[in-house]
């Protein structure tokens, strides 16, 4: 376990299967399976394999897979990790919910720098609304499903637009899941070719890695402290976004065990030593050989 990650816990729900499926509107959304169980997990507990496995998620889109290749890899990772709380992780602030309006901050998905709270909840409900009713700034939601009813309650300190985020009904398209994937592992690459090719690249190439490793920012998130069997740092997470964003960020510029690729299977991996170049041993053997 990363020293950095000792003593810290967060709080993400999983379902326990998802599906694709297209709404009216003719766009692909990945959601629960009608059937599947909520179940909350600790994003922090495997912090290393968690990033890991976005970044190969979102390689797939450099490696020339197709999208049902690339789709299956998004099914897996949710089915493992849960949504990315895509609704939750775009506005100003996660407690839009309180407005009238959301407030958008440039962001690849959406263009609009404002809209409808209820026009903006409908992107992520594309087949049931949840049945939620807003008179000016407040608010109600009724809710039947027990298990979704637990799931209000053992959230009850997070914003409202997070717990939504677990219903069974929310969904997240694929473009932006496949958008947002692809960002996270290009700037992994660009980080990784940087000091690849550093000796090999001119001026301009140089400075057009730097900048695009710049443009890669994100807003922390807060945290406080709970007197478990020993005092915890808690994350007040309130996106899986914002988790491996910064969870990711924090990997790259480890020097002691940083985020690499391996120079075999292409896929990302935590170095044991600062110069790894392999994932594991049979990688290392394998990329000897060639
Ligand atoms: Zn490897």
């Amino acid at each position: 376990m990363h020293k950095l990650f000792e003593h810290t816990s967060a709080s993400w729900v999983r379902y326990s299967g998802y599906e694709w499926r297209t709404a009216a509107d003719g766009n692909l959304y990945l959601l629960p399976t009608p059937g599947a169980e909520p179940q909350p997990y600790d994003p922090m507990a495997d912090a290393e394999t968690l990033v890991c496995e976005a970044m190969d998620t979102g390689l797939l889109c450099f490696q020339r897979a197709s999208d049902t290749e690339i789709r299956n890899a998004i099914a897996r990772f949710a089915c493992k990790y849960g949504l990315l709380g895509i609704m939750t992780a775009l506005p100003t602030t996660a407690r839009f919910m309180e407005y009238e309006k959301v407030y958008l901050p440039k962001n690849q998905l959406i263009r609009a720098e404002s809209m409808d709270t209820a026009d903006y909840l409908d992107l992520f409900f594309p087949f049931r609304k949840p049945d939620f009713r807003k008179n000016g700034v407040e608010s109600s939601w009724s809710e039947e499903d027990p298990a979704m009813i637990s799931l209000i309650m053992t959230y009850q300190e997070y914003p409202q637009s997070t717990v939504m985020g677990f219903m069974r009904d929310y969904g997240e398209r694929y473009d932006w899941l496949k958008a947002v994937f692809k960002d996270w592992s290009f700037t992994f690459m660009t980080s990784f070719l940087y000091y690849n090719d550093r000796e090999q690249l001119d001026e301009d190439s140089l400075l057009l890695y730097q900048k695009g490793i710049a443009a890669f920012d994100g807003n922390a998130p807060t945290y406080h402290i709970e007197l478990r069997e020993t005092p915890t740092l808690v994350w007040d997470f309130h996106s899986l976004m914002l988790v491996v964003k910064m969870l990711f960020s924090m990997l790259l510029t480890d020097e002691q065990h940083p985020l690499r690729m391996c120079r075999n299977c292409q896929k990302a991996f935590i170095a044991k030593e600062r110069d790894d170049l392999f994932c594991s041993p049979e990688c290392e053997r394998k990329g000897k050989m060639e």
